[in-house]
């Protein structure tokens, strides 16, 4: 990095310095837009509209005038017409799973299941386009779909007697294995529930069979591993599939065999996202020495952070709760790790100067997981850490302040909120649902929010997630003015959400996440302000143009 800033610096000052022998000013610009409505995300100079780009940075933001006077010495640059358009950064997913999403594209798709003849006949459709004995992964199925009866075995061995079925509700908490799958895992009705997991079984005790959380180990451990080739694929359709959505970078949440494949494509040039690779906290000593041997990568592929887990979902009444779900009065959940091993690991990747970075989503886990971070920085003494809470859902009153105080970002998914929101009141009451995915909230208490998708368990589209953020009208429409209106945000603080706080929670905020002469030049072009439309159109938004290091990765104009 420091290296190619400093030759940048070179550049721009001959720009300034305009003319030695042979330099024509604006000679080196490559790519420049014009008539746009540009948003900056840089306070110092929040709205132009035109921005120059010389080869991987962006050399200029000013007006259109400037722009083409510069344009004059630069026959050859790309000059892209907005008319009218917008120009943001590029688009900064701050949780996904990559690779799992990238699989999902090319696999069974059963999010749109509304009954369970749907789900049986997709997966019947499916099964008969792959060989005997591979197996059926992906899936993103939702029971609530069709009223919350968990699906079976029986739905669909019939149809799938040659390959072994391991399909996952959309978010990730709970799967669906058939017999064949079950077969090689080794399950019968003796096979005893794990800690923090379940085996959902009939009456007379035989696994029908959902797994819940830790319990999905049970298959997880036999399904085999993909060769590196369908890995190389599933990469690459996932990036080409986020540049689409206007997204110039993610950062992942997996394990080092991700950190492979993502390894493998930096070194054959395959990169068109940046990638910020971050791999589990169990594991923090071996991203330490990784990172001791090898520092934290640069700007296309990023390490440093691991993430932990303290509970499980909503939907999967996983979430931890100090007060019992509103729909099962006797249960509130519970923890997936226990807070000595959480206490443990924060602090030994803290001390190691590791990002800690942990998913919490019920109001009794994120305030556990506050409390560790508020010991571990006591411990361990200042320095700039940015712990990270994902998700960050359901929030006691009292916690929203700790945020700031502490530091920790608030790492959300604005889609969750409207697509939750059809269901989440029946879960959590009507009290608790006034500070769930309390953005507003956040915010007006100085918290740092950085929003993403959670893909596959949402669409990764940041203009639907801004939709979300502004308008939380659920995905049902029986919202009209929004599920909990008083915690919808603007469009611009939803946009700093998905630009330079986003690129602050993986300490990049120096080098992208606004349009500054000398950040990285990834950019997206959307064909209208969505700062100046009705907010319930801004899905309706186009992405025209993304760009990632002055590269044109998609377009559609
Ligand atoms: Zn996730």
């Amino acid at each position: 990095m420091k290296r190619g800033r400093a030759a940048f610096a070179g550049v721009a000052l001959a720009l300034l310095s305009a003319c030695g022998p042979g330099m024509t000013p604006g000679s080196d610009i490559t790519l420049a837009i014009v008539n746009a409505h540009v948003w900056t995300g840089n306070p110092a100079q929040p709205w132009a509209s035109g921005i120059a780009v010389s080869g991987e940075k962006i050399s200029k933001v000013g007006s259109s005038a400037e722009i083409a006077k510069m344009l004059q010495g630069a026959p050859n640059a790309r000059v892209i017409d907005a008319k009218g358009g917008m120009v943001t950064p590029g688009f900064i997913d701050s949780h996904v799973h990559f690779i799992s999403g990238g699989f999902r594209l090319s696999s069974v798709q059963l999010r749109d299941a509304r009954t369970p003849a749907e789900f049986i006949s997709l997966i019947k459709a499916y099964a008969a386009t792959v060989p005997a004995g591979a197996w059926i992964t992906g899936g993103d199925w939702n029971h609530q779909n069709w009223g919350g009866e968990l699906p079976r075995r029986d739905w669909i061995d019939s149809v799938t007697p040659h390959n072994p079925v391991w399909v996952s509700r959309l978010d990730g908490h709970m799967a669906l294995a058939n017999s064949a799958a079950l077969t090689a895992a080794g399950v019968t009705a003796s096979t005893a529930d794990v800690d923090g997991g379940t085996i959902v079984r009939d009456a007379a005790g035989n696994p029908t069979v959902v797994c819940k959380d830790n319990a999905e180990d049970i298959v997880d451990r036999v399904e085999p591993s993909p060769p590196a080739e369908l890995n190389d694929r599933a990469l690459d359709a996932a990036m080409h599939y986020v540049a689409e959505r206007g997204v110039t970078s993610v950062h992942n949440m997996g394990t080092f065999g991700d950190l492979a494949i993502f390894e493998r494509a930096h070194r054959d040039g395959r990169l068109v996202t940046r990638i910020y690779a971050v791999t589990p906290i169990s594991e923090w000593e071996r991203l330490r020495d990784t990172v001791s041997a090898r520092g934290k990568g640069d700007e296309w592929l990023r390490i440093g952070g691991i993430k932990g887990f303290v509970d499980g979902s909503l939907g999967s009444h996983t979430a931890a709760m100090f007060a019992p779900f509103s729909d099962s009065p006797r249960d509130s959940g519970f923890f997936v790790n226990t807070l000595d091993d959480l206490y443990r690991w924060t602090r030994g990747a803290d001390g190691a100067g590791l990002q800690v970075i942990v998913h919490a989503i019920g109001d009794r886990a994120i305030n556990s997981q506050l409390d560790i971070f508020e010991r571990v920085e006591r411990e361990n003494g200042a320095r700039d850490r940015r712990f990270r809470i994902e998700h960050a859902q359901h929030l006691l009153p009292a916690d929203i302040p700790r945020f700031s105080q502490l530091g920790v970002i608030a790492s959300m998914q604005p889609y969750h909120a409207i697509d939750d929101g059809r269901w989440a009141e029946t879960v959590i009451g009507p009290t608790r649902a006034k500070t769930t995915y309390a953005f507003r909230s956040l915010l007006d208490a100085k918290a740092k929010l950085a929003f993403g998708s959670d893909w596959f368990v949402a669409p990764p589209t940041p203009l639907e997630g801004i939709y979300a953020a502004v308008t939380r009208r659920t995905l049902d429409d029986t919202h009209p003015a929004g599920w909990v209106p008083e915690q919808k945000i603007s469009v611009e603080e939803a946009l700093r959400a998905y630009t330079i706080d986003a690129a602050y929670a993986s300490f990049d905020e120096g080098i992208k996440g606004s349009l500054e002469r000398g950040k990285l030049a990834d950019i997206v072009l959307i064909d209208r302000d969505i700062t100046r439309v009705p907010p319930e159109t801004i899905r309706d938004a186009k992405i025209l143009m993304t760009v990632v290091g002055g590269r044109i990765v998609f377009e559609n104009r």
